[in-house]
C-alpha cells in the first residue's frame, strides 16, 4: 500500500478520467491520463492541477 496516495486524484481535462500523480510529482512534471493516454502537466501541486501538456506550442 502507498501511504503517500493523495485523497484526491485530480481528473483529466481531456476525458475526465482519473489521472494518477505521483505523491512526489512537482510542478511542470508531465504525467499520462489512465484512460485516454494525454499528455498533462502538472501546473500546481495545492490543489493538484492539471492541463493538457501541448508539445508543439513554447
Ligand atoms: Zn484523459
Amino acid at each position: 500500500m502507498d501511504e503517500a496516495v493523495r485523497s484526491a486524484d485530480p481528473s483529466c481535462p481531456d476525458c475526465g478520467g482519473r489521472v494518477q500523480v505521483p505523491a512526489d510529482a512537482e510542478v511542470g512534471e508531465v504525467v499520462e491520463c489512465l484512460q485516454c493516454a494525454a499528455p498533462l502537466e502538472l501546473v500546481a501541486t495545492r490543489p493538484l492541477t492539471l492541463v493538457p501538456f501541448d508539445e508543439e506550442e513554447k
